[in-house]
């Protein structure tokens, strides 16, 4: 439902309080302003800058009223139908009990008014007092449409240069989904006036703009998806998953009548490919990828972790379709708890957001060690599918140092790919990629003939030289693979030793 609709709903069944989450003071005063004139209300706005501010034409503003126990004193006095929009008005509650109990009287009495007060804040946290008087409304960055009013008004400017395709305007202002007005006017612009019209090259722009802005904002990252499934060797059942819903997100597979696919947990042990699969997929479904960093959520103040948590899962919701990567989910509980509940209410909130998302937000969730996660979060049910990424098998090994030799531009066939292979059992993908780098370093710097191509046998040495973590941690690594065998989770690789039996089984049922 949309902001003027839900608000205008909440103003006729005479709710008093409303607290509305958002940085958009300017957005939500206009919002307002509009359901106002509809049912013929007035509308006042205070600050503690400005005071009362008549918005709509039909009210003076008191003047004068400064401090904010004195402005709710006037809205219960003021005769007549009207809306009153505090702005910031958290800073004045904030460890003011008088102010408090005064708002809870006022959204008591006013019930049998036609007067309803609004609250503007960007934070989410209502004292525990509030609660049950106010009610919490999110209020969402523009949609594509409002985002279009935005671009077109700042087209229709005298002077400037347009050469977007139909498509290429869609795109535009897709890409600018997820910021505030504020911040999509000025990417706008900027993309108008750095040189040249504005046409589909800019496109670009606007995307890296958002990167940026999404950076800085905290503990989300945004990725264009640049490696695609030929990048990852083995892990040949997550790959058949994964090419099995790529049309999950389209509308024919929502007209079949198609759920959308929840997300799915990839576990197991480091450099293995979780990160690697996580962006594949994007580049598979053609959707944008967005990195949660759970560490980075947690902030100092009473309530941030929380905000920022909010925050967070709301963006992702705003540019929906996209992927939401969820890195290394266990690292923000490695406290055990002992920061005071926040990390537990952190995932808290997670959870049942992943519970109860109604946008298409596909969830990866990434995890080196299960032994911080709680049981809950990987209970059956929360993802579609828990894919455990075990140390590779020799095929896999096979396909893995085949996807890093050519990404280093060598033939092949130029080398006895079985052999490393077998060399290499026990050691990941990312190690592999390290060992062949290290080859690459032993045959550049080769006294006797330096820059020469690396062979066979400095990937043999190279190999000898690493100490695989299967072997330094073999212990993390035995529980992490015990906790696959008790049947948590599916592996994301064909298992060779199943795979053998099963033809064995064909073998002896094909000779009787
Ligand atoms: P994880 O997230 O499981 O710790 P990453 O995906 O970050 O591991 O792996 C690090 C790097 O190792 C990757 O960027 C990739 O170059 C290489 N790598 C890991 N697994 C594979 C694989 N299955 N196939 C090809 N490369 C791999």
């Amino acid at each position: 439902m949309d902001f003027q609709k839900e608000i205008e709903i909440y103003f006729r069944s005479r709710f008093t309080l409303i607290v509305v989450v958002s940085f958009e003071e300017e957005r939500i005063v206009e919002g307002i302003k509009q359901v106002c004139e509809q049912l013929n209300r007035q509308l006042l706005t205070w600050d503690h800058a400005d005071f009362f501010q008549s918005v709509t034409k039909n009210i003076v503003a008191p003047s004068g009223i400064k401090d904010p126990l004195s402005a709710l004193e006037t809205i219960e006095k003021l005769e007549g139908d009207t809306v009153f929009i505090l702005r910031d008005f958290h800073q004045c509650w904030h460890q003011q009990p008088k102010i408090i109990r005064k708002l809870r009287n006022l959204a008591q009495k006013l019930k049998f008014t036609k007067k309803t007060i609004v609250v503007t804040t960007p934070l989410s946290q209502l004292p525990e007092e509030l609660k049950d008087d106010a009610v919490l409304l999110d209020f969402r960055p523009p949609d594509v449409k409002e985002l279009d009013v935005i671009l077109t008004r700042l087209i229709s400017t005298p002077g400037v240069k347009v050469n977007l395709t139909t498509q290429g305007r869609e795109k535009l202002l897709h890409a600018a989904l997820g910021l505030s007005s504020n911040q999509a006017q000025r990417v706008f612009a900027k993309a108008i006036v750095s040189g040249g019209p504005l046409d589909d090259r800019k496109i670009d722009m606007v995307n890296a703009e958002k990167k940026q802005i999404i950076r800085e904002s905290g503990a989300l990252e945004f990725f264009a998806p640049s490696e695609t499934m030929n990048d990852v060797g083995g892990l040949e059942v997550l790959k058949e998953w994964l090419r099995t819903r790529e049309q999950a997100f389209g509308n024919e597979a929502r007209d079949y009548g198609l759920p959308s696919p929840k997300g799915i947990a990839l576990i197991g042990i480091p450099g293995t490919g979780k990160s690697l699969t996580a962006k594949t997929i994007a580049g598979l479904w053609r959707l944008p990828l967005i990195r949660l960093d759970v560490g980075a959520l947690f902030g100092g103040l009473v309530g941030q972790s929380e905000e920022n948590t909010r925050r967070a899962l709301n963006l992702a919701e705003t540019v929906s379709p996209c992927l939401l990567w969820i890195d290394e989910i266990e690292k923000g509980l490695s406290t055990g708890g002992g920061d005071g509940g926040t990390s537990l209410r952190v995932f808290g909130s997670i959870l049942s957001w992943m519970q109860e998302k109604t946008k298409p937000v596909f969830v990866v969730a990434t995890a080196n060690n299960i032994s911080h996660l709680p049981p809950e979060l990987l209970r059956k049910g929360r993802f579609d599918e828990i894919f455990f990424l075990d140390l590779p098998t020799l095929q896999e090994r096979k396909e893995i140092f085949e996807v890093h030799l050519r990404k280093r531009k060598r033939v092949v066939a130029e080398y006895d790919i079985d052999k490393l292979a077998k060399a290499a059992e026990g050691y990941v993908g990312a190690e592999i990629e390290q060992v062949i780098i290290d080859a690459m370093y032993l045959a550049f710097s080769d006294k006797e003939n330096p820059g020469r191509d690396f062979s066979n046998s400095d990937v043999l040495e190279a190999l000898k030289k690493q100490v695989p973590l299967s072997r330094s941690q073999s212990e993390a690594i035995l529980a992490l693979r015990s906790w696959l065998t008790e049947g948590r989770a599916q592996s994301a690789s064909f298992n060779e030793k199943q795979q053998a039996q099963e033809q064995f089984v064909q073998i002896e049922i094909s000779k009787n």
